[in-house]
Order: structure tokens, then C-alpha cells, then sequence
């Protein structure tokens, strides 16, 4: 499954990624651990350890390496803390976010993905991680509040809901804009009321949409 070579190709992936600026360690030793490719389907093997986005099933990506390594870096993961990722997709950033926090849940809208994406990770051993199948937008009431919650699709606005579940102290990284270009955010809860808002430079992401497709 994960052989001598995809080590290697990986190897070579995780360190491009030092120059374009990913220096937290354990964040790379998460991005080492996970083998991308079981990701996409066999006869696009080949494309897992280029630094690209690539198409998944039902129209959706499987994010870049170095997107999913900025915006795991962003939130600055301790091991103590519990994370919510909008947007399972693949499934491989919930894998990356195993690695480094002590509890994982993802959300993801279309019925068919989280299907098959929640068999996958119990193939590859990643049964721990906590899907959900659901709109992102309405954030996990029931498992609030969360240390940190990342978004891995492109929203128009900030999303309100996910800043009500959030610890304080605690990150949202959301991108966010108008257009197709996004503004990679970081914002953390200062207060009950009150949030300090960051930015790290334009992204492109597919859309961050309302409801849930059965
Ligand atoms: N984190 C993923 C990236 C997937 S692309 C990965 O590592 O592969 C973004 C995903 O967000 C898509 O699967 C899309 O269906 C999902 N998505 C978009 N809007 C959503 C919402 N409101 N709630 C949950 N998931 C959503």
C-alpha cells in the first residue's frame, strides 16, 4: 500500500515545502506520515506527490499539499486540542489533522463523498477521525466548543456560526472572499463578543455551499 517509493516521492514533496515557507515540524512529520496517494484513484497514483490540487470524486479536489500545510499551520495545533475541518472532501487533511491534535472531527455536505470517503479512512486505518455528514455551515453543536475549526472551502463571508464554537483563545482559518480569489483569514476569539482577524495572502478554493446533497 505504501511502498519504498511513495516514501520517497514524499520525502521530496515534504521538503519543497520548507521554501515556500512551511516551518512548523511537526506539521511536515504529519505530511510524511500520510500517504497522499491512497487518495486518488490508482491511475492518478502519479499526481499524489506533485504540489497540486487534483480532482476527486463528485467534482470536488483534494487541496494542494501546500495549502493543506499553510492551513494546518495556521492553527497552530497542540496535541491536547480538539479540531472541526469543514469540508472532509478526500479526507486527507483530516488525516493530517490526526497527527496532530487529540480529537478530529470533519464535516462533509454530499452524501455520496462522506460514504465513501468514511470507508476509506477505516481502510487505511483513520477510523478515529469523526465524520460527519452535514452542512458546515451549522458547524457540530453537539460536540462544541472546539480549540480550533478549519474551513477547506471558499466562503463569501465569515462564517458566524463556526465563531460561536469556538473556545476562547481559540482559531478559525476560513478563506473568505467575493470573487474566486480568497483571502486566507485566521481569526481568534479574544472574548465572548470580541475576535482579532488575521491575513495570509490569496488562495482559490471550490465554493463553501449551504444545505446538504443526499
Ligand atoms: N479538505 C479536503 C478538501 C476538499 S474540497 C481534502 O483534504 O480533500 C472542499 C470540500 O468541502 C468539498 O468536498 C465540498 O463538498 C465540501 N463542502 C462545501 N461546502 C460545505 C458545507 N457547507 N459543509 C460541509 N462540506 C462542504
Amino acid at each position: 500500500m505504501d511502498s519504498y517509493r511513495h516514501k520517497g516521492l514524499r520525502k521530496a514533496l515534504v521538503s519543497s515545502l520548507r521554501p515556500k515557507g512551511i516551518y512548523n515540524e511537526a506539521v511536515l512529520d504529519a505530511m510524511m506520515k500520510v500517504p497522499r496517494h491512497l487518495f486518488l484513484d490508482k491511475a492518478f497514483e502519479e499526481w499524489a506527490y506533485k504540489d497540486q490540487a487534483f480532482p476527486i470524486r463528485e467534482g470536488q479536489t483534494i487541496s494542494q499539499p501546500f495549502t493543506v500545510a499553510f492551513q494546518t499551520q495556521l492553527l497552530e495545533p497542540e496535541k491536547s486540542e480538539k479540531v472541526l475541518e469543514i469540508g472532509t472532501g478526500s479526507g486527507y487533511q483530516a488525516c493530517i489533522l490526526y497527527h496532530l491534535f487529540k480529537k478530529v472531527y470533519t464535516i462533509e455536505r454530499l452524501k455520496t463523498l462522506f460514504d465513501s470517503t468514511q470507508k476509506l479512512l477505516k481502510d487505511i486505518g483513520y477510523e478515529r477521525i469523526r465524520s460527519l455528514y452535514g452542512d458546515g455551515y451549522k458547524g457540530a453543536p453537539r460536540f462544541a466548543p472546539f480549540d480550533k475549526i478549519l474551513v477547506t472551502a471558499g466562503a463569501s463571508s465569515i462564517p458566524k456560526t463556526l465563531l460561536e464554537q469556538l473556545k476562547i483563545g481559540g482559531y478559525l482559518v476560513v478563506p473568505v472572499g467575493q470573487g474566486d480569489d480568497k483571502e486566507m483569514l485566521r481569526i481568534k476569539k479574544t472574548g465572548e463578543e470580541s475576535y482579532e482577524k488575521e491575513s495570509f495572502g490569496i488562495f482559490r478554493f471550490v465554493p463553501f455551499k449551504k444545505g446538504t446533497v443526499d
